[in-house]
This record gives C-alpha cells, sequence and structure tokens, in this order.
C-alpha cells in the first residue's frame, strides 16, 4: 500500500509520501536510542508538564487537525473534534496518574528475609507502535501518553493512509518540549517493520489492527523473544433481554453500530435479542438505522460518511453479498451507491446462520447482524460463537441476571445497558483472538515497564 492521502469519498489521490530508506530508519533507531538515554533519567513532574502541553496544543488546534483526520479517512469533522479532545483528556489523565501507577511497591521485608523490599516499574526502552488508520490519533495517543509518561520512546508507523496525522503526532510531542527522538514517526510500509522490529534498539511492540497483521507482527517479536501487546479485531455482541428498555437499546444500538462509520473495533456488530421483544427492537432499529444521514463527512448534519478505502468497502459487499446468497434478509441498505468514493449505507441483515461468513466474521463498515434467540442460555452461546472477545454490551434490568452476563461473556469488556466505550480510567483489550495485554489504565501503562522487584539485606 503506498503511503499516501486519498480523499475516501471521491478516491482522489490528494499527496503520496516516500518511504524512509534504511539509511534514514538508522538514523531514527539511533536518535531513538540516545532520546531513550536523556528521558528514562527525567522526572515524572516533568514529563507531566510535556504531556499536559501536548494537551494544550491539541486543544488549540482541534480544528485543523480533525479536518486532516476527516480528510484522510472519511470519519465525520464532529467525530475527528470528538476524538481529539478525547486525546487530550488522556494526556492529562496520564499526566496526573502516572506517578502514581508506576510508585515503587513496598513488600513486607520480614516475609523476604530481608531489610527492605520493594517492586520499581522502569522503562523498557523504544517502543514500535504499529497502528490502524480508524482512530488515527486516539490510537496512536492511547499508546503514546502513558509510554511517554513511564519514561520509554515511541516509534510510530502508523497505516499508510494516514501519513499527515501521523507526521501530526511526531510534531505535536517535539512541540509539547518533549527530549529531540523522544517520539518519532517512521514513514514505512508494513514489509519494513521486521527490520526494525529486528532490531536491538527496539525494546517491544504494540499492534492495533486486523488479526493478520497481529499475527505477523507477533510472529517476529516471538522469534526476537520481545514483550507484544495487540489489539485486534471483534465483533461485539449486543444482547437485548426482555426486562431491558427495548427503545433506548434500539436508540443506542445506531450509535453502537454506526460510530465511525462503522469502522471500530468495539463497535456492536451482532445484535442478538430475545424473542420476546425481537419485533419491537427490530423496527426501532431498522427505522433508525434507515434515518441516518450519509454524507460529506465535513458536514455537520452527516452522521455516516464513506468508509476510508476502496478494500475496506470490497470487504463489507462481499460479506453481505454471501449472507445474501445463503438466504439472509436485507432490512435496510445492503447496496452500495453508483458513485465515486468508498460509500456503504447503513445497513441491517437479518436470518444469518453458521454457514455465512458475516456469522463470525467482523464486518468493517454500517452493518449489523441480527439474530433472534429464545433464552439467555442461547443468547450466550451466539454471543460466544466467534473467535473474537473484545467488547460486549448486555441489556436487561434484571440483577440476577446481569450478574450472569458478566460472568458468562467471553469478552474482555462487559457493558451493562449502555454501549462498550474506551475511557482513560478503564483497561482496554480483549481475549481469543481479538489479542492480548490492556490498554489504559494503570494496566495500560504498566504493559512496557520492567517490573523491577528489589531486596537489601
Ligand atoms: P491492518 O491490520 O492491515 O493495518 C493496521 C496496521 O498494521 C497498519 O499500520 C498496517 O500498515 C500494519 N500492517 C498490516 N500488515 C502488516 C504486516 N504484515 N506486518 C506489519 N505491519 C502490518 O488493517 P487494514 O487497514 O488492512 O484493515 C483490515 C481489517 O482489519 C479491517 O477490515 C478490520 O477488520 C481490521 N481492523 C481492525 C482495527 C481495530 O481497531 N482493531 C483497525 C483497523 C483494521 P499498512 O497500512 O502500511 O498496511
Amino acid at each position: 500500500m503506498a503511503i499516501a492521502t486519498i480523499d475516501p469519498t471521491d478516491g482522489r489521490v490528494l499527496k503520496t509520501y516516500d518511504p524512509l530508506t534504511d539509511a534514514d530508519i538508522e538514523t531514527s533507531l539511533a536518535r531513538a536510542a540516545t532520546a531513550f538515554e536523556t528521558l528514562r533519567r527525567t522526572t515524572f513532574e516533568q514529563r507531566a508538564t510535556w504531556l499536559r502541553a501536548a494537551a494544550d496544543i491539541l486543544d488549540a488546534e482541534r480544528d485543523e487537525i480533525a479536518r486532516v483526520m476527516t480528510v484522510e479517512m472519511g470519519k465525520t469533522l464532529t467525530a475527528a473534534k470528538a476524538e481529539t479532545a478525547k486525546c487530550a483528556t488522556a494526556c492529562r489523565f496520564y499526566a496526573k496518574h502516572a506517578e502514581q501507577f508506576l510508585a515503587d511497591e513496598p513488600i513486607d521485608p520480614a516475609l523476604v528475609k530481608a531489610r527492605q523490599a520493594y517492586v520499581r516499574y522502569q522503562p523498557l526502552g523504544p517502543v514500535l507502535a504499529v497502528m490502524p488508520w480508524n482512530f488515527p490519533l486516539w490510537q496512536a495517543m492511547r499508546f503514546a501518553a502513558p509510554a511517554l509518561m513511564a519514561g520509554n520512546v515511541g516509534l510510530l508507523k502508523h497505516a499508510s493512509n494516514v501519513p499527515q496525522t501521523a507526521l501530526f503526532m511526531e510534531d505535536l510531542f517535539r512541540r509539547a518540549g518533549f527530549p529531540e527522538g523522544s517520539f518519532q514517526t517512521l514513514l514505512i510500509g508494513s514489509a519494513q517493520v521486521e527490520a526494525v522490529l529486528k532490531d536491538k534498539r527496539v525494546t517491544a511492540a504494540t499492534l492495533t489492527g486486523s488479526e493478520g497483521a497481529g499475527k505477523a507482527v507477533a510472529a517476529i517479536a516471538g522469534r526476537e523473544l520481545k514483550k507484544t501487546v495487540l489489539e485486534l479485531g471483534g465483533s461485539d455482541p449486543f444482547v437485548v433481554m426482555p426486562s431491558a428498555d427495548v427503545q433506548k437499546a434500539a436508540e443506542v444500538a445506531v450509535t453502537a453500530r454506526c460510530q465511525n462509520n462503522g469502522q471500530s473495533c468495539i463497535a456492536a456488530k451482532r445484535f442478538i435479542v430475545h424473542t420476546d421483544v425481537y419485533d419491537a427492537f427490530a423496527t426501532a432499529f431498522v427505522e433508525r438505522m434507515a434515518a441516518l444521514v450519509v454524507g460529506d463527512p465535513m458536514d455537520e448534519k452527516t452522521d455516516v460518511g464513506p468508509l476510508a478505502t476502496e478494500q475496506g468497502r470490497r470487504d463489507v459487499e462481499e460479506l453481505v453479498a454471501d449472507a445474501k446468497a445463503h438466504g439472509a434478509t436485507v432490512l435496510t441498505g445492503g447496496q452500495a451507491p453508483d458513485q465515486p468514493g468508498w460509500w456503504y449505507p447503513p445497513t441491517v441483515v437479518a436470518g444469518l446462520t453458521k454457514d455465512m461468513r458475516m456469522y463470525d466474521e467482523e464486518v468493517f463498515g454500517p452493518v449489523a447482524g441480527l439474530y433472534r434467540v429464545n433464552s439467555y442460555e442461547e443468547a450466550i452461546e451466539v454471543a460466544n460463537s466467534t473467535d473474537f472477545g473484545l467488547g460486549s454490551n448486555a441489556w436487561t434490568t434484571d440483577p440476577a441476571e446481569q450478574e450472569r452476563f458478566v460472568t458468562d461473556l467471553e469478552a474482555g469488556a462487559v457493558f451493562v445497558n449502555g454501549m462498550v466505550t474506551s475511557y482513560p480510567e478503564l483497561p482496554f483489550g480483549g481475549i481469543k483472538t481479538s489479542g492480548y495485554g490492556r490498554e489504559l489504565s494503570h494496566q495500560g501503562i504498566r504493559e512496557f515497564c520492567n517490573v523491577k522487584t528489589i531486596w537489601m539485606a
């Protein structure tokens, strides 16, 4: 994939970039190693000052960077502004809490025959972050803010279709005052990742993206015995039980499915509805999906913009076509318009069965699958029937049933009577093929730390 900004509303190539040469990469890695020697000796207070400065820049330049994101990958300008604000919040969150998250942890010396014992969290070094285009600022910031606060150095290999957002990230941290080289963007294609990850100066890697990319990077890191955190795809279930507020569930379901033009790993993708409330939910949900405004992502009135890439739109079309060919019913949408750009309408597909690809594959676009179930047990069976395990949503007002969902859903998160959302305060990540490790919260900042045991006689 060429490194380029391509407008997804009409497919025009707006700007292309040459990938870094081997010599350029060597310069960047040498700079990263030098920067680590400086950064790791700075105080939390100093790093917090720089990260707060980054948050202030994000606030001041919110509209400009939001426009860049919208041009590069088609999310609505409203969503892009909200994403920028969320990044500023995450910076301030880690600026405030990192020192406490990484404070020395004393251990009772009497238990370990010592005069003094404790655990200290120390940074590992330069960490490679392979990031996707769907939340181009947030996904990278979710890694960068805790990494920099811990004293690690960041090397960002961003998705090839968001180079301008990627370059903004490097510039942001430089202007915020971090030592030269603390956070660098490497404009490289995915084939160049292996050489970077193999380099001794790179200590670990984090990847957000598809299962294929995750496996490729984890395999290289495994051979090199380097730590990885993987945040991969999801096909989150959204279960609606008879006691739920069905109208509210249908309203939230639309946002949960169509946020970010349907391209979110934690979007609800499979709507599993108890037969007692199925018809009421389906009617309200389809009505609301059909009413969404699809159009220019720069326009405030638009709910859904284009998909980010031509290949992404092709993948969605193929999954829907496969479901139709195997007997599924399309209740709304289901047909890409005949016009330039990567448009796809909000779509609801019912009657999905196990022989259809949509049953267990992720649909990365505004396409919802509807399932009718007859019991709690059947709901859980369908919910857990994919290989994914990222987020999950359960709608029920019955406390005993809520507790059962919390226990039984195979996922990194269960949201009850609300949609899965990420907050800096909550750990974020999955199980099964959705990946491993956690981002955000105190768990996230410790992923790339040496948990050093100190024992003194
Ligand atoms: P990818 O997983 O291919 O891309 C994500 C990142 O990984 C990009 O930076 C990409 O670089 C890089 N990458 C891809 N392959 C490799 C590799 N073999 N070695 C090293 N780095 C690699 O996502 P796509 O854009 O192709 O989307 C495909 C599907 O992935 C989507 O339909 C969706 O299902 C899932 N996805 C999930 C996301 C999530 O949030 N969990 C985000 C994006 C996609 P480059 O751009 O240069 O190829």
